[in-house]
């Protein structure tokens, strides 16, 4: 039987359909071991709802679910400060468009490749339809690195990347924002390209500056809502995070308003870390020297190895790439806040979380644990918030400043966190119901999948095969 061609009656008696369609996946899109790790985590969790709704399997939802609607992948030229021709691959995937305008980030990253961005786009639809906002889910980006460049190069850079790109998105039909690589900065100068060329001032990117149709919050949301999503997981075992010793991974976007949000609720964080090592900060790391790390990612774009030389008391661990574990997530501490990128915690490390006595993993960062991992983390029962669940609040955020956008009004600061924390507890309190129903009490991968999941499905059975 080949790839592509099974009919539902067939599929019906012939084994496992999960495995076949997940065997397809991987035989259609070789080398893309991230995608296939998105998928396979998705797909592990549906297995209870197949059981109990044929009706998915007949609509083939799960084959046309994990394809894209488009992809698109081009050239972008740029002039370096050299005046020297430099060129990069760019990349939109618009997944899946079932409950809204395609709606995910950019990242402009020297790891970006297609798999990348398809896993992405991918996780973005389920954690869209989460999110209770009416948005389709999409992902892009490219190869290119922002670091070290002059701000005059990523102007020219993302100049280029919108003149391709412009003639794909717009309000009501793709809605990017930012990701790693992709700030305030980067969303200026590609909003300034798309309004040149299109002559229009519309909301068609988020994370947009304040004078120029941003929302408050929208930088702090995801950060906040991760936190906001752990002192939901805490409260089902009567606890806070108050006076709760806490590893945060990454020192950009996610992990700067992770560490303002756990300072605001009484914690103590106390690590950091970039591309290049890990700092542990055993005082913690208190307001005045999350305002200098600010200061050295966002303003001086530098390593974050320099914190050890101004604090003295703070240890910094190099990266090292021979090693099987990272040193972050072998400090003993109560919560886990991975806010850097994907796969950065192994079986090891998620043992060494474990050895230590974590009692809370909430997921900044997109798939930052390992299915491995995430298997440890499910049978030791801690509390454990899946990325497309606790990481959510930055794309409500954005969906919040898209309804501004269409109103053209601003809200305040308080309206809109009051919405993002209360959109929080609404994604908890169905991931959580969910887990329930599906007979894996607090088992929130499994609430998150299937709650992100029929949503979407049952849009698309609405909707008939388009
Ligand atoms: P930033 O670019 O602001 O920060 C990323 C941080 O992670 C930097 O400290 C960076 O270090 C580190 N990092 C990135 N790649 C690697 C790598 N391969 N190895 C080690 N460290 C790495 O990005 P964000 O904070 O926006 O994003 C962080 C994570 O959160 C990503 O997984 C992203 O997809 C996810 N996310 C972001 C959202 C948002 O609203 N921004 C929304 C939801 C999820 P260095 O500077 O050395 O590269």
């Amino acid at each position: 039987m080949s790839a592509g061609t099974l009919t539902p009656s067939e599929t019906r008696i012939s084994g496992d359909y999960i495995e076949q369609v997940m065997a397809q996946v991987k035989a259609k899109n070789p080398a893309e071991p991230e995608f296939h790790q998105a998928v396979q985590e998705v797909f592990d969790s549906l297995r209870l709802v197949l059981q109990r709704h044929p009706e998915y399997r007949d609509a083939r939802i799960l084959e046309r679910v994990v394809e894209p609607e488009r992809v698109l992948m081009f050239r972008v030229p740029w002039f370096d400060d050299q005046n020297k021709i430099q060129v990069n691959r760019g990349f939109r995937i618009e997944m899946n468009s079932a409950i809204g305008p395609y709606k995910g980030g950019l990242r402009f990253h020297p790891s970006v490749t297609l798999g990348i961005l398809k896993f992405l786009a991918f996780e973005q639809v389920f954690k869209n339809s989460l999110t209770t906002l009416p948005m389709g889910g999409g992902k892009g980006g490219s190869d290119f690195d922002p670091k070290g460049k002059s701000d005059n190069e990523v102007m020219r850079f993302c100049q280029s990347f919108m003149t391709e790109l412009q003639r794909h998105i717009g309000p009501d039909t793709d809605v990017p924002a930012g990701d790693i690589g992709v700030g305030g900065r980067e969303i200026g100068f590609l909003f300034g390209q798309y309004k040149r060329l299109r002559n229009e001032f519309t909301g068609v990117l988020t994370g947009k500056g304040l004078n120029w149709g941003g929302s408050l919050i929208r930088p702090e949301a995801t950060g906040y809502g991760c936190v906001y999503f752990a002192a939901e997981m805490l409260k089902t075992r009567k606890e806070t995070l108050e006076g709760k010793l806490c590893l945060v991974s990454g020192s950009g976007n996610v992990s700067q308003y992770t560490i303002e949000k756990l300072l605001d609720l009484g914690a103590k964080p106390m690590t950091v870390s970039d591309s290049n090592g890990v700092i542990c900060d055993p005082d913690g790391i208190d307001r005045e020297k999350l305002a200098y790390i600010m200061e050295l990612k966002n303003v001086r774009r530098g390593r974050i190895r320099d914190y050890a030389d101004k604090f003295k008391k703070a240890i910094f661990m190099p990266t090292d790439i021979k090693s099987d574990h990272n040193p972050l997530w072998n400090i003993k501490a109560d919560c886990a806040f991975p806010s850097a990128t994907q796969n950065e915690i192994n079986a090891k490390d998620a043992a060494n979380l474990l050895k230590n006595g974590i009692k809370v993993v909430a997921e900044g960062a997109n798939m930052p644990s390992t299915l491995e991992a995430t298997k440890l983390f499910l049978e030791n029962r801690i509390l454990y918030g899946p990325a497309k669940a606790a990481n959510a609040g930055g794309v409500a955020t954005s969906g919040l400043e898209m309804a501004q956008n269409s109103a053209r009004l601003s809200w305040t600061r308080a309206e809109v966190d009051d919405r993002l924390h209360k959109i929080m507890i609404a994604i908890h309190d169905n991931c959580f119901q969910t887990a329930e129903k599906y007979g894996t009490p607090g088992n929130l991968v499994n609430g998150a999948n299937i709650g992100g999941f029929l949503k979407v499905a049952d849009s698309m059975l609405d909707q008939g095969l388009v």
